[in-house]
């Protein structure tokens, strides 16, 4: 890992893959991972209605949002409303998945390590839209 300044400029806006996201979602590398660190820092951004598929990440994740409002749900629990300032803490191997509100857009910073295989995020299914449209706690 060099000292430097990761210049805004360097990176290119993705869009992120549609077999792992519903709807239309940007994601911005903010730091890539370099040894030793395991870290991984992504932008994200999620147009009204986005969200991530079902997943895990097997060594956790943080979320911190920073513009809009947000939805998040853990696999058995109530769909939560997040907002900006909020930080969300996901244990691993913990189903869950995150995204924009209905009618709103969500921006998040996604912190998350990878383990000793290498491995970050499991993918699974979509969320289906009866567990989206739950009214939000
Ligand atoms: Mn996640």
């Amino acid at each position: 890992m060099k000292p430097r300044i990761v210049r805004a400029s360097e990176t290119k806006t993705k869009i992120a893959p549609d077999d792992l996201f519903v709807g239309q979602v940007l994601q911005d590398q903010v730091f890539v991972p370099e040894d030793p660190s395991r870290l991984r820092v992504t932008r994200v951004t999620f147009t009204p209605g986005g969200r991530t598929n079902w997943h895990a990440h097997a060594v956790g994740q943080i979320l911190y949002v920073l513009s809009g409002v947000g939805r998040y749900q853990m696999d058995g629990g109530p769909v939560e409303e997040i907002r900006p300032g909020d930080t969300v803490v996901i244990p691993p191997n913990t189903r869950h998945w995150h995204g924009a509100a209905p009618d709103q857009m969500m921006c998040h910073l996604a912190l998350s390590e990878s383990d000793d295989q290498g491995n970050a995020t499991d993918w699974l299914e979509p969320v289906s839209e009866g567990d989206y449209t739950t009214a939000p706690n």
